[in-house]
This record gives structure tokens, C-alpha cells and sequence, in this order.
């Protein structure tokens, strides 16, 4: 679980793929842009600034709603913010390492847009969830730097805020920490 500050630009296998899937997100960025300066609620979300971008994270973010009062809080924070979190159940072509991560995607009209993916292949549906958690708190840390406007001021951020592990992907103790948090929550509750 890390935050990418440049996973589209290296020549890995599944750079192809990620631009392609890039394209698509910003041409969904725009349609929301184009409307208004906040981006309004999809008429099946409850949230306008936590937007999936397949139906199985509408169920993931409707899951968490139900079930992780901190997941919840950190999406009801989001609202707030000016940032967009698009979140992806897939990373493509990649088996190993994080299982989810953050990426910058753009600043555009006010608003700054990120894309979180979460690889449902490898992740049971709590620890989803607990992922989904992870990210956010993430977001959360990077909407309340708004110099963060780049990959490349993300990864300023990081350096300053947490670490860096692998070249390009950043961790913090926080995120961490809300990720387990939020798993002992599920398990607390059984689900
Ligand atoms: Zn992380």
C-alpha cells in the first residue's frame, strides 16, 4: 500500500495498459469538471469527492460505509477537501508488491484529483476495505498540503511526512496505522 509518485512513467510492462486506463479517468475528470467547480454526487454513490470506477468499488465504498465507522469519517472528511479520490479495483499486470496504492492524477478547475487503486485479486473483502482506509487517510494527508499540485510535490511530501521505501513509493505511518485500525474493526465486528 503506497503512494506511486511516478507509476506511469517508467517502462514497466504494464505502463500500456496504466496510460490507457489513465486516458479513460481523464476523460471522466473532465465530464465532472465541465458541469460545475465541485464535482457533483453520482446518483449512486453517497459521495461526490470518493468516486469508484467499476461497480465492484461502488460495493466496496457502500461496504464501508455500513461497516467501518473510520472509513466513513474519512470519506465524510473528504467532502470537505478539494480533492477527488478515484478509486480502481484493478492494477494491472502486477502480482507482486503493494497491493494498493495512490497516484497523482491532475489539478484541474479548483480541484486536485488522485486515482487509488485496490487490486481485488489478491485482497479478501475486509482487508479491501482496510485498504480502502489506508488510501484515504492518504488523501487526506495530501489534501491538507496543498502544495501537493505534482507527482513530483507528492513525493516532497512524503520525504517530509514519511518515508521512502522502493525508489518512487512513499509510506506513511499514519496510513499504516489507519489500515490496521480499521482491520480490527472489521474483525472486532465480525466481518
Ligand atoms: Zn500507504
Amino acid at each position: 500500500m503506497n503512494v506511486e509518485t511516478s507509476p506511469f512513467g517508467h517502462s514497466h510492462p504494464w505502463s500500456r495498459p496504466l496510460r490507457t486506463l489513465t486516458r479513460v479517468a481523464v476523460v471522466a475528470i473532465c465530464a465532472g469538471v465541465a458541469s460545475a467547480e465541485s464535482p457533483a454526487r453520482l446518483p449512486w454513490t453517497t459521495w461526490s469527492h470518493t468516486r469508484p470506477l467499476s461497480p465492484g468499488v461502488i460495493n466496496l465504498i457502500e461496504g464501508a460505509s455500513e461497516r467501518s465507522l473510520i472509513v466513513t469519517r474519512l470519506m465524510k472528511e473528504l467532502e470537505a477537501t478539494d480533492l477527488v479520490v478515484y478509486v480502481s479495483d484493478s492494477m494491472p499486470g502486477v502480482n507482486a508488491g503493494p497491493k494498493s496504492n495512490l497516484a497523482f492524477l491532475a489539478r484541474e478547475g479548483g480541484l486536485r484529483y488522485v486515482m487509488v487503486r485496490i487490486d481485488f485479486w489478491r485482497l479478501s473483502p475486509p482487508e479491501r476495505i482496510a485498504a480502502l482506509g489506508h488510501e484515504l487517510q492518504h488523501a487526506l494527508e495530501i489534501a491538507a498540503a496543498p502544495e501537493v499540485k505534482s507527482a513530483a510535490s507528492l513525493a516532497e511530501l512524503y520525504r517530509r511526512i514519511g518515508w521512502e521505501g522502493h525508489e518512487g513509493r512513499f509510506e506513511s505511518g499514519d496510513a499504516q496505522d489507519t489500515g490496521h485500525r480499521v482491520r480490527a474493526q472489521l474483525d472486532r465486528s465480525g466481518v
